[in-house]
């Protein structure tokens, strides 16, 4: 029986809760835009400080120091903090060096991205590739386009890229006046208001500003009188120019929301706060196998997105982060893992993201809970109360990196399969073997560097096995959905390898996008996929 208490709870969580994951290039200012996040979000009161002792450029490391400072627990997974009654969740996605499949399982957890562009550079490679996942999960997109503060291109040839490059609809909700030295603040398309910023010692505390209407005299004190009639000339040409904003188009990922600003200076970024706000998507329904489902479910269920394990080799846990779903999650509670069977009792869920360590009570949907169980989850799962449902998997993204790993240590073959085969199931990295059954020795299929370092680490750590690494030279995958039997028959393929995947799937490795692009000119019939198919 669900209590009316349960469902008005519910729904009021549901209401004030905004998830969002930021998708950028290394450098755009990732770490930056979170840390004034945080400061506007009231988390802490002056981010000058965590970024004075950033030695080394580890987001890591950053929040350890935060962590100190303010005896609040940040991990590189969830950063949680309330704003103007809002509960928001960033879902943090790992930054340069650790470019991994994570960063891409963790986008399946957002309900919304921010993407961040640094305004002399425009899209970047990174972030192009997490756009592509973001636009196969229709995800709204909130474009920040950052560094205003220094020499840049055009805003009008940004937000052109976007559109053509993308394929998105753009509407400047702010937009920058002057850039450089001369950036002087926003104007706010919303109020129609020029937002005039002061600077601060490298944007320590929010920025002060001056509010004034588009028409006030004041102006002419207050801005040179270029910069002033270069504004009201573009802002012209986007009135009538551009789109309006259509918030239905935002929602099914097809028009961004931009914003610039300079996080470095605080310029514009409460004003991006609070727009967020007004316009990101709630925690939604998602598709199940019983259809699709609202949050407002009173039973609870979330999947696990993304397993972590303790580097430490005196700790072997690892952890597992669900993202809530439908209901209410309790501490103690007992749920159904669908892919098993089993019933587990949730007996130490972690908050590993607010204001303690504790362990937590309740979490609601769009929220992540960290669960401590080894071996129990993989990438993927379900768990829930009532009648059994199971989420859409989470699928294996294209790797671009290969590398044949060998044991050269006969007596460690027991350990060195067991080691693959977990690494493998905990999804630090894809597995791949070659279709010719003489070769045996797997092959490491990672979208990032780091991906081969953190197996090879761990083999030696954990199952005490040295490995070798041959690096392959292909960079393109596709997994062949349709077309296989006949191109069986044509042998082997130029430039190419055929390797199968862990369910023994047919993939195709490419030394680059035109070998590719010759092998599906010749064979019509072939219907190729950049990401694994679903097998659920
Ligand atoms: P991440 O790699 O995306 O996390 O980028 P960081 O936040 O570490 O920023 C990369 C570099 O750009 C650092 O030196 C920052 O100080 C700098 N940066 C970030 N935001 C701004 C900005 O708004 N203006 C300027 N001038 N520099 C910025």
């Amino acid at each position: 029986m669900i209590s009316n208490d349960l469902q008005a709870d519910l729904q009021t969580e549901v209401e004030r809760r905004r998830n969002f994951a930021i998708i950028s290039h290394p450098d755009a200012g990732k770490t930056t835009l979170t840390e004034k996040l945080l400061l506007y979000g009231g988390a802490i009161h002056e981010a000058g400080a965590v970024k004075a002792r950033r030695a080394q450029r580890k987001a890591t490391s950053d929040w350890m120091a935060m962590e100190q400072q303010r005896g609040i627990s940040i991990t590189s997974t969830v950063l949680q903090f309330e704003y103007h009654n809002a509960q928001i969740n960033l879902l943090d996605t790992p930054g340069h060096q650790d470019f991994s499949e994570d960063t891409y399982r963790t986008l399946a957890a957002a309900d919304n991205a921010v993407m961040l562009i640094d305004a002399a550079k425009g899209l970047e490679p990174q972030t192009r590739k997490l756009f592509e996942v973001c636009k196969l999960r229709s995800l709204p997109i909130f474009t920040f386009v950052n560094k205003l503060d220094r020499p840049g291109r055009e805003p009008l040839s940004l937000l052109d890229e976007i559109e053509k490059e993308l394929g998105l609809q753009t509407y400047a909700v702010n937009y920058p006046i002057g850039m450089g030295d001369r950036f002087k603040g926003v104007y706010d398309r919303r109020t129609q208001q020029i937002h005039l910023f002061e600077r601060t010692a490298h944007g320590s505390k929010a920025a002060a500003d001056t509010i004034v209407n588009l028409g006030d005299p004041r102006i002419e004190q207050l801005l040179e009188q270029d910069l002033y009639y270069q504004l009201k000339e573009d802002i012209e040409l986007l009135e009538e120019a551009g789109s309006e904003l259509d918030l239905d188009l935002v929602h099914q990922g097809k028009m961004t929301p931009v914003f610039f600003g300079s996080a470095m200076t605080n310029f514009g970024v409460e004003l991006f706060l609070n727009a967020f706000l007004d316009y990101a998507l709630k925690p939604y329904a998602r598709v199940s196998s019983m259809g699709e489902i609202a949050p407002s479910y009173p039973e609870f269920s979330g999947f696990v997105f993304k397993l972590q394990a303790n580097m430490d080799p005196k700790h072997r846990d690892r952890v597992a982060f669900i993202r809530v779903c439908t209901g209410k999650f309790e501490k103690d509670m007992t749920v159904n893992h669908a892919r098993t069977g089993k019933t587990i009792r949730l007996s130490r869920p972690q908050k590993l993201f607010a204001q303690d360590r504790e362990s937590i009570d309740v979490a609601y949907p769009g929220d992540v809970i960290g669960l401590n169980n080894p071996g129990m989850f993989a990438i993927g799962d379900t768990i829930y109360t009532g009648q059994k449902l199971e989420y859409e998997g989470i699928p294996s993204f294209s790797p671009e990196l290969y590398a044949v790993m060998r044991n050269p240590n006969p007596s460690k073959f027991k350990q060195f399969q067991k080691g693959v085969s977990e690494l493998r199931e905990e999804g630090a990295v894809q597995i791949m073997y070659s279709v010719d059954e003489s070769k045996r020795d797997p092959i490491l299929a990672a979208v990032g560097q780091l991906q081969f370092e953190v197996v090879q680490f761990r083999l030696q750590n954990e199952y005490g096995v040295e490995t070798l690494l041959d690096l392959l030279p292909y960079t393109v995958t596709r997994w062949v959905v349709d077309g296989w039997e006949a191109l069986e028959k044509v042998g082997r393929i130029f430039n190419t390898m055929t390797v199968k995947d862990s369910l023994n799937r047919p993939v195709l490795l490419f030394r680059n996008e035109w070998n590719c692009q010759q092998l599906e000119a010749d064979h019509p019939d072939l219907k190729l996929s950049k990401i694994a198919p679903l097998t659920s």
